[in-house]
């Protein structure tokens, strides 16, 4: 699934794709593409300005309107161009799989993929009131201790913590495991534990963890492809996630994995206390 590293990938590739380009057509080929009452035909001729992100949403804004295009990549999607080529660039895999064409000026047109159809569009008018639940971004400088502190008082698991969107946004299950080993946590320690050394680390980590994998363009362990439809690079450089019975990078212990909160974890057992 993608994570904040891919997402954000993907939407640096779409704004130097897609912006000052004008929507001419929107093809829904999977009709529940767009989410119930999303009046798709009111962004036709809109000239895009920018692609942003907010926690795992990418977010389409236009010049001369007040609404945004959000789309949300859930398990599958990805995006990919024809670029002048035509719809036979693609793989007969990836053309059987397409959902949304969208019809853009420079005979640019833009495909949306997504062989598990989790994925969704919806249209809204206010982004703050969209996203009222959604935390921090990991990466701003809202991410700090005066912020998470007060909030790491709640006694649940750390891990279980750091997934919950909520309090952090986007900071998915990877990048979560990754970020424990590095500050020394056990996954499975109450959030109430730590002290402020580690709450320091943990949030240096938290940055350091996520920016690398946007450097590295993301981490493809299975499907998540870029608007180039090529894989990140980021799995090459992953110390506990994926890595069961693997020797750890520092002290050689074989790394664990366990569930916590549903979700796979894994973690040094001797390196993190
Ligand atoms: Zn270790």
């Amino acid at each position: 699934m993608p994570e904040l590293p891919e997402v954000e990938t993907v939407v640096r590739e779409l704004n130097q794709k897609t912006s000052l380009k004008e929507i001419k057509e929107i093809i829904p080929i999977y009709e529940k593409v767009f989410s119930e009452g999303s009046d798709y035909q009111l962004l036709k001729n809109l000239a895009i300005k920018s692609v942003t992100r907010r926690a795992k949403y990418i977010i389409f804004s236009f010049y001369d309107s007040d609404l945004f295009l959000i789309s949300h990549l859930r398990m599958t999607g990805k995006y990919l161009f024809n670029m002048n080529i035509g719809i036979n660039s693609l793989s007969e895999k990836d053309q059987s799989h397409i959902r949304c064409v969208f019809k853009l000026s420079d005979q640019t047109e833009m495909y949306y993929i997504d062989a598990r159809k989790f994925g969704r569009f919806d249209i809204c008018k206010d982004l703050t009131k969209r996203f009222i639940h959604v935390g921090v971004e990991p990466l701003s400088d809202n991410l700090n201790i005066k912020y998470l502190t007060p909030l790491l008082k709640r006694i649940k698991p750390i891990k279980v913590f750091l997934l919950d969107q909520q309090f952090i946004a986007g900071l998915g299950n990877i990048y979560a495991d990754e970020v424990l080993f590095l500050s020394k946590i056990k996954p499975t320690r109450a959030s109430s534990t730590l002290n402020k050394n580690e709450i320091k680390l943990m949030i240096d980590n938290i940055k350091i963890v996520l920016g690398k994998a946007v450097d590295n363009m993301g981490t493809t362990l299975s499907d998540y492809r870029n608007t180039d439809n090529n894989k990140g690079d980021n799995q090459n450089y992953l110390n506990v996630y994926g890595r069961e019975k693997a020797n750890c990078k520092v002290c050689s212990t074989p790394i664990e994995k366990i569930k916590l909160g549903g979700r796979g974890t894994h973690f040094c057992p001797q390196c993190q206390v």
